[in-house]
Formats: structure tokens, sequence, C-alpha cells
């Protein structure tokens, strides 16, 4: 049985997706740098025996950040990255969804609506968590964008919460909120 990989997949099944669906220009690239990594439509180079007795084709990659044979270590490297910056204190993780209803808006422009989805997650979460009713300190936040799903992700530090920036009642009051967190923070990691 053919081994089954995202890249068959596509390939399966993405050029009669693409002809019913209104798809932005980015999101047909990555489909195509999926569908086309190492294969011959890349082109490669061979790597042959000087005697002949072997040879083998090596094809290109299209070193696409959304190609799973490509972006692996990519991603080992990125998630490495973010867990040396985290804090030692507990984090949040949030979810902001955009509203469907704004869906064709986003595909028409979605430079400047993630700049705006950024922007309102960060203004939401500095206001909020500001309120003394909820944690009273200025968070870190470090967010990823799911565009498949156009979801946000947000990992919220608080920054309140290490003990070289917050008095020990600071700390008491973070431990409180920790118990009954701020209604729109889901769950606690
Ligand atoms: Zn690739």
């Amino acid at each position: 049985m053919a081994l089954v990989t995202l890249q068959t997949i596509f390939q399966d099944a993405f050029p009669a997706y693409e002809q019913t669906h209104l798809l932005p220009m980015h999101v047909r690239r990555a489909a195509r740098a999926i569908m086309q990594c190492r294969t011959a439509a890349l082109g490669g180079h061979v790597q042959a025996c000087p005697d002949g007795h072997m040879a083998r084709i090596w094809y290109n990659s299209c070193r696409h950040r959304a190609c799973p044979q490509c972006a692996y270590l990519q991603t080992e490297r990125w998630l490495a990255r973010q867990q040396a910056r985290l804090l030692a204190c507990d984090h949040y993780h949030v979810i902001f969804t955009l509203p469907h209803d704004l869906n064709p808006l986003w595909l028409a422009n979605v430079s400047v609506m993630t700049t705006l989805l950024f922007q309102a997650v960060r203004d939401t979460l500095g206001s909020l968590l500001a309120d003394p009713k909820y944690l009273g300190a200025q968070p870190g936040i470090i967010a990823a964008l799911h565009t498949w799903s156009q979801t946000v992700t947000v990992q919220v530090m608080k920054t309140g919460l290490t003990p070289q920036i917050a008095p020990s009642d600071r700390l008491r009051e973070a431990e409180t909120v920790q118990r009954h967190p701020a209604e729109p923070l889901r769950r606690p990691l």
C-alpha cells in the first residue's frame, strides 16, 4: 500500500478543491510547494558513481515554511526559541477566533487584517490584565497565527509573577487570580 502523506493528499485532492473554492494567492503558493516538493517539477541533480555502477536522482526541496518535509527542523528551532523565552511561572493559553462573517474581508486583505487582529489581541489582553480586578500587571505575550483555521493562539506570560519585579503582595494577588482567572482566559496551562 502506498504511503499516505500530506503531499499525496494535496496531490490527489487540491487540484479539484481549488477549482471550487476562493483561495488567496499565498494559500495556492503553499499548496503548490507542498505538492511539488522533492519531485521532478522542482528540478534536481544526479549523484552517480564515476564507474557507472550506480546513479541516484535528488530532487530539490521547496523550502516553504508550510511544507512538513522542509519545515520540521525550522519548526523545532522556533519552538526551542520560544521555550527559552518563557518565564518560570504559569502561563495561560488563549485563543481568539475571527468571526466567520469577516472571512471574506480577511481573504481580500490578509496583511492588513493580520495586523489589526494582532493589535486587537494585544490591546484586549493588555487592558484586561492591567485591570487590578484581574491581574493588575502588564503581560508579556507570545502570539502565533493559525491561518488554516483563522484563529490566533496566544501565550500570555504573566510578567507580574516574576520575583524580580513583583512584590510579595503582588504574588499573593496573582495566585488568587490564577485560581479565579479572568473570564476570557479559558484555561491555565
Ligand atoms: Zn518542501
